[in-house]
């Protein structure tokens, strides 16, 4: 998969910071805890690229992977030409950890609501929810922030390893009616897509994967 070719780039941790690229970028969001690290490894067959992070919540940075020019590159710690770059993963940080301060929340609040609202290279959101427990206060803001964009959200229902089958089709069809009860002023509906997901069990890593390819116009 083109995702394979998933190469740090850069860490962001102020607005202003953003890379002055102009490939489409994907972003990840998803409250701590909810399988994202996991599932950013699992998507670019790589152990170790987005850290699950020992202190869940602490990081508060945005991490940008790479997708293209690897091929010139021929080891994974090999710079990559930035004009063979051709899309972006975005790592947004993790939310919803209680320990974290009220400056901290604060922060998350403005660089993750600045980002997805105002960022023009972002092309989709890809929404990191444990399928057990959907759409948290936090999960519901950042649909919230990113539905007036008119652009696409993929959830992701991870961790489906923990339900039997019965509860699998219960969640993605209930996540579904919930995704498409959100209306805009006319009443028309937006491009938010979900399925099922687990990294221990690789349930749906091929479809998540063809989803991302495709909203990257890879
Ligand atoms: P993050 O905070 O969203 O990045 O979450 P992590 O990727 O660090 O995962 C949080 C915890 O959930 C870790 O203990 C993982 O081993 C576990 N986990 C991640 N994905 C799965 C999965 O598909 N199935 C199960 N059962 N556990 C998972």
């Amino acid at each position: 998969s083109k995702l394979w070719q998933a190469r740090f780039f850069t860490t962001v941790n102020h607005l202003r910071d953003l890379p002055d690229t102009h490939v489409p970028e994907i972003a990840f969001a998803g409250r701590s805890n909810a399988g994202k690290s996991t599932a950013i490894n699992i998507l670019t067959n790589q152990n170790r690229l987005a850290f699950a992070s020992k202190t869940p919540g602490r990081t508060q940075h945005i991490n940008y992977f790479s997708i293209g020019g690897a091929h010139v590159a021929q080891h994974r710690h090999d710079p990559v030409r930035v004009d063979e770059i051709e899309a972006m993963l975005v790592d947004l940080p993790g939310y919803g950890y209680a320990e974290v301060s009220g400056s901290a929340k604060l922060h998350w609040q403005k660089l993750l609501g600045d980002y997805v609202q105002r960022r023009e290279q972002l092309a989709a959101l890809v929404l990191i929810m444990d399928s057990r427990r959907p759409f948290t206060d936090l999960d519901v803001q950042m649909l919230e922030w990113f539905a007036p964009t008119g652009k696409p959200i993929h959830c992701l229902l991870t961790k489906a390893d923990k339900l039997n089958r019965n509860e699998q089709a219960n969640t993605l069809r209930q996540t579904q009616k919930i995704l498409d009860s959100y209306v805009d002023e006319e009443g028309e509906g937006f491009p938010f897509t979900v399925q099922l997901f687990s990294s221990l069990k690789r349930i749906g890593v091929e479809q998540a994967n063809d989803k991302i390819i495709e909203l990257l116009g890879l």
